[in-house]
């Protein structure tokens, strides 16, 4: 198929996300390897998103290549219902390492918005099998969690989807949005708001809900671990489980392995995703503790009512092992120092640009917050012809490149963000 008949084709009857069909323009990428997306007419743009957060590897990667075609010698797929298989089990042993203790039962589900799901699901079945109903969750705003029901529940409700499906969602409980900054303590003003909805609400909360560390989607925001672990201490106090969506963070982007371990604690429920898989397959992952798993396997109906058809996709579990061993083999903690060095330095001219309101750093995440949204039929043709390839949302353009992008490479990236704020902003 020639370019122009699959524009055609696509203009006419393909969904991009949040989007309508024909709506904007998308540019065909032909291929992607290292940091570099190929596109149709040839042109190369160094890639600032990782595929949203995802190739943390860069593209086209030898050993997670081979990790596939391995597999694929094997088998591609198997049913997870009454079987299993090496790869998967291999990952779970592997997740079980990594993530900090107590968490030590593992559940595959398909995607961050299904993970976030089940993470929901295994907390209201926890308290079922506990003889309590609570099916309510406390969260904050400026979340996002994914965009099936029980996820998009407890997404901001302003910039989520909440007035769109108004009838359709559960209602949730909105703390507001964490304020101390990331290397600030916190208050107990900070935190007041929420622990008198969690002292309130106890008895219905089946769990609080958040991103720890850095809110992705809904914002870009960073906040202090010091608020984690206070927030930690305030569910322990109250008995309400906590679960850490960590489907951004995880796998070294905010400088740690896990963005909880800037705060020292661990989750009741923990859901992993993007770059679980190094950005080739969709995967996610949910992990619990011993003490919530026999609980729910202890009461009727003695199971955990939740089982995709692709659960545990050998050929995702075997890239995202692959995945893993690249990035502790590598010096991924000096490659994200690296990179947030790198970031600082080239997004500093930012600051000094009319309509931008703050540049904010941390691990290989760097974000210019401005003070109207971008223009995107603008912004996103001019940072195309700088060679880059950034994608703005609302007033908010950000970068989160690979982890194994050059120095040479980042700066041609900053210089591109710089330059096309300075002139479109
Ligand atoms: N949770 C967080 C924190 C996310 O950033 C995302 C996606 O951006 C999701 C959940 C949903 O993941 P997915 O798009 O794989 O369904």
């Amino acid at each position: 198929m020639n370019v122009g008949e699959l524009l055609k084709l696509d203009h006419g009857h393909v969904w991009h996300p949040y989007s309508a069909v024909g709506a904007g323009p998308v540019y065909p990428v032909i291929s992607a390897r290292g940091v570099r997306l190929t596109l149709a007419d040839g042109r190369q743009l160094i890639d600032g998103m990782a595929s949203w957060w995802c190739a943390i590897h860069g593209y086209n990667h030898p050993a997670l290549n081979r990790a596939i075609e391995d597999q694929l010698e094997n088998m591609a797929h198997v049913m997870f219902g009454g079987l299993t298989h090496p790869p998967a089990v291999e990952l779970t042993r592997r997740l079980v390492e990594l993530t900090p203790r107590p968490l030590e039962k593992v559940f595959f589900a398909d995607s961050g918005s299904v993970a976030v799901e089940v993470a929901m699901k295994m907390a209201i079945q926890y308290w079922q099998a506990r003889g309590q109903s609570r099916t309510r969750f406390l969260t904050v705003r400026n979340g996002y969690h994914g965009d099936t029901f029980g996820a998009m529940s407890v997404c901001d409700p302003v910039t989520g989807m909440h007035g769109l499906f108004q009838g359709s969602l559960a209602s949730q409980l909105f703390a507001p949005a964490p304020t101390p900054a990331f290397d600030e303590s916190c208050s107990d003003e900070d935190i007041a708001e929420l622990a008198k909805l969690l002292e309130r609400h106890r008895d219905e909360l089946a769990a609080v809900i958040l991103e720890p560390v850095v809110q992705g989607a809904g914002g870009m925001r960073f906040y202090s671990p010091d608020y984690l672990r206070r927030l930690r201490t305030l569910c322990d106090e109250q008995g309400v489980l906590l679960i850490l969506d960590e489907i951004a963070t995880g796998f070294g982007r905010t400088g740690r392995l896990f963005a909880c371990e800037h705060a020292g604690i661990s989750p009741d429920i923990l859901c992993l995703g993007k770059a679980l898989t190094g950005g080739y397959l969709t995967l996610a992952a949910t992990l619990t503790t011993r003490e919530i798993s026999e609980t729910i396997a202890n009461h009727p109906p003695g199971v955990f009512m939740h089982g995709p058809t692709f659960m545990a996709n050998p050929l995702a579990c075997a890239v995202a092992n692959a995945s893993i061993d690249l990035l502790l083999e590598g010096n991924w903690q000096q490659n994200v120092a690296r990179m947030e060095k790198g970031l600082e330095n080239g997004l500093a001219p930012c600051q000094e640009l009319k309509g931008v309101i703050e540049v904010r750093i941390l691990g290989a995440i760097g974000v210019v917050e401005l003070e109207r949204p971008v223009d995107m039929a603008e912004i996103q043709p001019a940072l195309v012809e700088q060679g880059v390839w950034v994608r703005p949302f609302g007033r908010l353009v950000y970068l989160m490149p690979p982890f194994i992008m050059t120095d040479d490479e980042l700066q041609h990236l900053c210089r591109a963000v710089v330059q096309v704020i300075g002139e479109h902003a």
